[in-house]
Order: structure tokens, then sequence, then C-alpha cells
């Protein structure tokens, strides 16, 4: 008897374990990442304007998921072909790498998820349980990809690369270029030797802190919510002389203060908004925006209501206007956060309706150009390694 309930158990076990591998990842992907869809059409002005311009998003998750991005997928709001459709030149794909239970906006510990997502997603043994052992392979599958693309994904790590990429999208090649980054540096694991590891995986932009407080800094999200540690000002001392790009995204109110007192680079908030237009618990204070102008920076909109308080591309033109109005058109940008378990109004193939609710807002197609790319370039192009 106690034999067959075993037995039994065993089976039923497995059942789950092999549904757990054939459809939790797909689950997991379309009840996190959905597209709701706006009322906005683009019009043929918008159409045409949005293609002459050079495209360049802040901050999307998709490494973490388990699709191929070279593919059409009918999931999620990012892969090769829809960032082709939606004219996109430059995708900065982060690497997400540790998730705590019951993430929240207001307080988290540092515990992680993300070890079931790891393990049904059939990533390698390496990645299951180490927060820099995800990233590498985040960093892997990016490198795969770009291999693969037949020459139309190109990863971007000097500023020679982000030339060579705007010079052969002017010549009409058909490239798009994916810069590497990190939400949160709890993937050095304590360990400033780490960021050498990071370096050579290709990570060019890092963000200190996601939704835990960790050893170099705290979260926005954290229990203590402190300012940098000792590790973290190392950190960012070594990461501005290598080259690689400071993010204050989901830092807390200290750590920002921290970060922007130190910094003699531009400093980025790759994806959020501002408390002006919507009062959540991850978006800049005025003083935080005008910190950011002060270092040459720019401030990512996101699309996503825990960032600008509704899906549709006016509650984005909302934001922007309020930071243009504050600091001034050169340090406003987009952070869509595409993939990163948020529901937007439409995916990175639609990204005109964007283009068309800037002209609707009044914005000149000049201001357009630099909130849609142009002012990212000019930060990279002013903190990434020459070559
Ligand atoms: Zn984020």
């Amino acid at each position: 008897m106690v034999k067959r309930i075993f037995g039994w158990s065993a089976f039923i076990l497995l059942l789950l374990l092999l549904f757990g591998l054939i459809f939790l990842p797909g689950i997991a992907e379309r009840s996190m990442n959905k597209v709701v869809g706006t009322s906005q059409t683009a019009t043929p002005a918008a159409r045409a304007l949005h293609a002459r311009l050079i495209i360049a998003d802040l901050h999307g998750d998709s490494l973490l998921w388990q699709r191929n991005i070279l593919d059409r997928s009918q999931q999620g709001q990012i892969d090769l072909p829809r960032l082709r459709d939606g004219h996109v030149a430059l995708q900065i794909l982060s690497s997400v790498s540790q998730t705590p239970w019951g993430q929240n906006y207001q307080s988290n510990d540092d515990s992680d998820i993300l070890w079931l997502l790891t393990m049904f997603q059939r990533q390698p043994m390496s990645s299951w349980f180490s927060p820099l052992g995800r990233t590498l392979w985040h960093g892997e599958k990016l490198r795969g990809a770009a291999a693969l693309s037949h020459g139309q994904l190109r990863q971007i790590l000097t500023v020679a690369d982000l030339d060579r990429l705007l010079a052969d999208r002017a010549a009409g090649r058909d490239v798009t270029g994916a810069l590497f980054s990190v939400e949160g540096l709890q993937n050095l694991e304590g360990r400033f030797e780490n960021l050498d590891t990071l370096y050579r995986a290709g990570v060019r932009m890092a963000g200190f802190t996601h939704f835990f407080d960790n050893a170099l800094a705290g979260s926005m999200h954290g229990r203590q919510k402190r300012g940098l540690t000792p590790l973290g000002r190392r950190v960012l001392r070594e990461m501005e002389r290598r080259g690689m790009i400071v993010d204050i995204a989901h830092c807390s109110h200290a750590c920002t203060a921290d970060i922007l007192a130190m910094a003699t680079k531009p400093v980025v908030f790759s994806h959020g908004g501002v408390q002006a237009t919507c009062r959540e618990n991850r978006n800049l204070s005025d003083d935080e925006i005008r910190g950011v102008a002060r270092t040459g920076g720019v401030i990512g909109i996101g699309l996503w209501s825990g960032a600008v308080c509704g899906t549709d591309p006016v509650y984005t033109v909302r934001a922007m206007r309020h930071v243009r109005d504050l600091v001034g058109i050169d340090h406003v940008a987009l952070g869509s956060d595409f993939d990163g378990a948020v529901t937007t109004g439409y995916d990175s193939a639609h990204l005109n309706l964007l283009t068309q609710a800037l002209m609707d807002g009044g914005f000149t197609d000049e201001d357009i150009a630099k909130i849609m790319g142009g002012n990212v370039i000019r930060v990279l192009r002013a903190a990434l390694p020459a070559r």
C-alpha cells in the first residue's frame, strides 16, 4: 500500500514537472508582459517622421525569458522583427538577476524566486542559484542571437561600434544594435573583482540596485533604502573609468543623491517616471531630475502605469513634457521597460504611436528626434569606451 502511494506521488510529481517544463515559461511571460492596445493610430505624417528618426530605447528585459529574440513572437513586447518594424536603431537589453518573493514597489527583502524560472526554462545549472551566473547566461544569449542573426542584430560595446551601426543604418543596411546592461549589481555577489567579469561579458550600463537593498546601495523598494556603501562608491568610480554607464533606476533617494554627487560622467535614469505626473514609489522628484540633467544625462520615461499612471501614449508624453519644462529637451529619453513584467498599450513594433502622441502634444520634429534616441546616442558617445 505504502509502496503504491509512493509510486503514485512520484508519478504525479513527474507530471507536474513535465507540465512546468513545457508550459510554465510561456504562461509566466504571457501573464506578465501584456499588450492591451490603445485607441491611437499613427497618421502618414507621423509614420514618415518616425521612419527618419534614430530610435534608442534605454531599457528592455527580453533576455530574462525563454524566447529566441530573433523570432517574431505572439507574446512579450520585443523581438528583432518587431524592433525592425518599430524602426528601432538601438535597444538596450538588461539582465534581471534576482527577484524577491512578493515583489512590490514599497518594501522587499533580498529573497529570490528567480531560481524557479531559471530551472523551468531549462537554463544552465550555473544560472540556477547565482545572480552572476544568470547575468552571464543572459550575456551569452545576446551574443548567440547576434551571431546567428546574419548581421541583423549587432552588439554595441564601444563608441566605434555605435558610429559604425549608425553609419550602416544611414547607408540603408538592415541592422539593429543591442547594448547589454544589468538591473541591480547584486550580480557582483559582493565582490569588486566581478565587475571585470561583467565588463568582459559585454555589460556597458548598470543600475546599482533592483527591488531590494544590496551590498552596494539601497533600493527605492528595499527595507533600509540607504545610500552608497564603500563598495558602491568604489564600483561607481571604476565603472566611469571603464566606460560603463551608471543607471539610477530603482535606486533609493539616498543612493541617487550619493551617485549624483559623485558622478563625473552623464548618469541615466533608464526607465520610470516623475513624481510630478505620477506619484509612485519609483519615480523621480524634481530635484533628482535637475541632478541628472546637471551630469548631462537623460531620463528614460516608461510606457506602463507604474511609471506614468496610464498605458496610453499621452501619459508618457505628459511625463516627458514635465522633464522638458523643468530641465530642457536634451534630458528627455525613452525607457520602455518592455518585457520587464509590465502591461503596455503597444509593443516595440508600434513605437510610432509615441511619435504621433509627441506630435499631437506640440513637440517639434527636432525635439522628437532628441527624445526618441538623439539624447541617448549623445550620452553613449560621452560615456562608452572609445574602442
Ligand atoms: Zn526595472
